[in-house]
């Protein structure tokens, strides 16, 4: 049977990734027990003994805007160690394949959109993730140089933005969609006319459920051999308003929306070129209004009991 581990399965990516091989009943190594893969010593005496077949290297810390500008050298050094220690590990131990999971921001800041992978590396990052992203990048090339120098099938795919259960739903620090949820769902239980949304709206952005994107993942480790990236897109593009409109619908926030103009809009549109994984077959599963219930169920379970300042009770 594979023995798969998934390096990073504390982050969104890793944790659907986990529940998705549960559900497959695929032999995993190191859930509970895994190394930390910045430890270059302990990874590889981790690998020595579980030996897995096939890895999915989602490990490394990421973060918004805040994070990025806070704490570049905490992020760019995670994020470098823990693929130097793992992609060399996967080498020595004679892993069967590899998916390292890069990230968009990679992308040169302004790439035409969609994004192709023929774009990585024409032209700067975004400059406040450019140490994340610079670390990212390193671990593309170094995948690249694995499979030119000693033959290793490591794959680089590059995720579209996710959401789902487990995301940071802090409601300055998370994503777009986390941060609405948790905002709407005070909103509601105060009682409040109004829920604040960032920017004016206009903005679009491609989502993809946590879900959707590891099974992109497995479907590129059964599925995709090749030395160029692979994007992992194809999920639904819906500008900022419609977002708002419908995480409201989801949490039952009967108030108006604000569009606050003095919070940044970032770029007019993100989002990935994902022709060549749609072509080989994949789609996503999970239709967005569906992912949104998903993850406001898992909200309500898990983290709706946090940070709730000054709520009233719900009647
Ligand atoms: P980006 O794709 O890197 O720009 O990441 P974000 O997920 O942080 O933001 C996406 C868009 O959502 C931007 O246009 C924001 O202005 C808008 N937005 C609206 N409300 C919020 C919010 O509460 N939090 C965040 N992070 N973005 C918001």
């Amino acid at each position: 049977m594979t023995r798969v581990f998934v390096a990073g399965g504390d982050t969104l990516v890793g944790r659907a990734l986990i529940d998705l091989l549960r559900e497959q009943s695929a032999e995993l190594v190191g859930v509970a027990d895994g190394p930390d893969v910045t430890d270059a010593a302990a990874t590889e005496a981790f690998f020595a003994v579980a030996r897995p077949d096939v890895v999915f290297h989602c490990a490394g810390l990421s973060g918004g805007i805040g994070l990025n500008r806070a704490k570049p050298v905490e992020l760019m050094r995670d994020n470098l160690l823990g693929t130097l220690s793992v992609l060399e590990a996967a080498k020595r131990f004679g892993v069967r394949k590899l998916v390292y999971l890069a990230s968009s921001c990679v992308y040169p800041k302004h790439a035409p959109q969609p994004m192709r992978v023929e774009s990585l590396g024409t032209g700067p990052m975004e400059p406040t993730s450019e140490a994340y992203s610079t670390a990212k990048f390193a671990g593309w090339k170094l995948c690249e140089a694995y499979r030119r120098e000693y033959g290793c099938r490591f794959v680089t795919a590059f995720p579209a933005n996710g959401f789902g259960p487990h995301d940071d739903f802090s409601s300055d620090g998370g994503h777009v969609i986390p941060a609405l949820m948790r905002r709407a769902h005070d909103a509601k239980l105060r009682g409040d006319a109004e829920l604040v949304v960032w920017g004016s709206g206009a903005p679009r952005r491609e989502f993809v459920y946590s879900g959707d994107l590891a099974r992109a993942c497995v479907f590129v480790a059964e599925h995709y051999d090749a030395e160029a990236p692979i994007n992992l897109g194809g999920g639904t593009d819906l500008s900022i308003a419609e977002v708002a409109r419908q995480v409201a619908e989801v949490v039952g926030f009967r108030g108006r929306l604000r569009f606050d103009a003095t919070k940044p809009d970032g770029a007019p549109l993100k989002a990935l070129e994902a022709a060549p994984l749609l072509a080989m077959g994949w789609r996503p599963a999970t239709a967005f209004r569906a992912a949104l219930d998903e993850t406001y169920n898992w909200f309500l379970r898990h983290r709706a009991k946090e940070g709730i300042a000054n709520a009233r009770p719900a009647l």
